[in-house]
């Protein structure tokens, strides 16, 4: 295996062990190429709230058009483009194209309350340069108001890097963007770390959600997230909701929000757009 000895020191490829090497590398050449080929594309997933059961926004997740492959989903290809940093590339593409469909459907759907779009950051995209700028130059173009868009962070990767972030999620917040807690509950966030951020939603892992009816503690836990954050003034969004029994509960429990399989599979902007057209004017 090429192992690594040090910064920019690797042990020579054996030939039995060049076959993954040489997989990843075209991998990683045909990821550098996918954006020049518009090969991604973006999934809208609906995000409802459980209170009115109206659209309140989106949520965009990629996809990767492989030529020779089928469709791939994130979790093949996003590690290799976090290690590369090819990702800052490929998140700034989601950052314009995310946007630029929000901004048409509200344009679109002017006479409704504006919907939100929520895209997801890897912590990778927190070392970019001049992403404050990016963002705003994004937000400028498309006319987008205030708290429209949404960056979603892993708690994980809060965990592993915000301690030098505040500044810049405190810049993000004063040009009107909201982050959000991904994944909540899968990492170790303490309540006073939670606390010392400008954060406005935690969306709760689906793997508690899943636990709902099959865990007698499953529920309790969801009730200590939602109070948790209800204390400390922000929103919760329940990630994966599968089941009417979820969302029933959810909703006894006060969720403020809900996205799922049951509500929608995340759906291509055609879809997206029919799904508002039959929310809306049915
Ligand atoms: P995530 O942000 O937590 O997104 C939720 C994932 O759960 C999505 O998988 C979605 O399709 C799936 N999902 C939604 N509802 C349900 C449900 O009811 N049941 C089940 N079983 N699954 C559900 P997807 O699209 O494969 O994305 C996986 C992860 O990849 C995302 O997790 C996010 O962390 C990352 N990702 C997606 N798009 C982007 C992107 O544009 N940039 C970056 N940096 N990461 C992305
Ligand atoms: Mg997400
Ligand atoms: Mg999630
Ligand atoms: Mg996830």
């Amino acid at each position: 295996q090429a192992k690594r000895l040090g910064k920019g020191c690797y042990q020579v490829l054996t030939p039995a062990m060049q076959v993954p090497a040489v997989q990843r590398l075209q991998l990683e050449n045909q990821l550098r190429e996918a954006l020049i080929r518009q090969e991604f594309l973006l999934y809208y997933q609906p995000i409802i709230s459980l209170e009115t059961g109206m659209l309140v926004g989106f949520e965009a997740l990629i996809r990767w058009d492989h030529p020779l492959k089928t469709r791939i989903n994130p979790s093949e290809f996003i590690p290799l483009a976090e290690e590369t940093g090819l990702i800052q590339a490929i998140d700034l593409w989601v950052l314009k194209e995310a946007c630029n469909q929000i901004c048409r459907w509200n344009q679109q759907f002017q006479n409704l309350p504006p919907l939100s779009m929520s895209i997801n950051l890897s912590p990778v995209d927190l070392k970019q340069i001049n992403l404050v700028e990016n963002f705003q130059q994004v937000l400028e173009v498309n006319s987008l108001g205030n708290w429209i868009l949404k960056l979603e962070i892993t708690e994980t990767c809060f965990l592993e890097t915000l301690t030098f972030e505040q500044d810049l999620i405190k810049q993000l917040q004063a040009i009107g963007i909201q982050l959000c807690i991904d994944d909540f509950g899968t990492g170790y966030s303490s309540l006073s770390r939670l606390h010392s951020f400008p954060l406005c939603t935690l969306k709760i892992d689906r793997s508690f959600v899943s636990q709902i009816q099959s865990k007698i503690e499953g529920a309790e836990i969801i009730h200590t997230i939602i109070t948790l954050a209800h204390s400390l003034g922000m929103d919760v969004v329940a990630e994966g909701i599968e089941t009417n029994i979820q969302l029933e509960k959810l909703e006894e429990l006060g969720c403020n929000y809900g996205q799922g399989y049951l509500i929608s599979k995340p759906l291509d902007h055609l879809k997206a757009t029919e799904f508002l057209t039959r929310v809306f004017y049915q």
